[in-house]
């Protein structure tokens, strides 16, 4: 166990009915630290490039035109093994899939509306991290 930092995206679907809140509870439930957040409405080039490992997946286009569809809240989360404890409270992808009691199974729409974002690992925490805070901007 260690602490770690993870990087966690509440969706527009999820913005767009006042979401914000709940799932911050939740995140913070799970035992996982808002140490950065801000609300951000992203251009395409920026959902574009958060995305790029997507680019040849038949959804790219859908998923980066949602992302940048209307206003986000990108996060850092810092706990005991965050990265992972995240996934846990965020769900499977599809929330037809979702165990009861997660993010996605509670509020999540469909496969593409759903919800949040996590980094699926610590190095990639660290990349997305940087492409959306500077570090003054995280206080801890
Ligand atoms: P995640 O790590 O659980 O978010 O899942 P992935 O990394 O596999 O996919 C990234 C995001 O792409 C998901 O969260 C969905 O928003 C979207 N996505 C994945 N699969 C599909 C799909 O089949 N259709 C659509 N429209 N979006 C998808």
């Amino acid at each position: 166990m260690s602490i770690e930092r993870t990087f966690s995206i509440i969706k527009p679907d999820a913005t767009r009915r006042n979401l914000t809140g709940a799932i911050n509870a939740m995140l913070e439930g799970a035992g996982l630290r808002i140490i950065a957040q801000k609300r951000i409405h992203m251009s395409l080039e920026k959902a574009q490039g958060f995305y790029a490992v997507h680019k040849e997946r038949p959804f790219f286009g859908e998923l980066t035109e949602f992302m940048s569809s209307e206003p986000v809240v990108v996060q850092v989360l810092e706990g005991e093994d965050a990265v992972v404890k995240n996934r846990e409270v965020m769900g499977a992808t599809n929330p037809e899939e979702a165990t009861e009691g997660t993010i996605r199974k509670e509020h999540a729409l469909n496969i593409g509306e759903n919800s949040v974002h996590g980094s699926d690992s610590l190095e990639n925490a660290g990349i997305e991290i940087a492409y959306f805070f500077n570090d003054d901007e995280i206080v801890g």
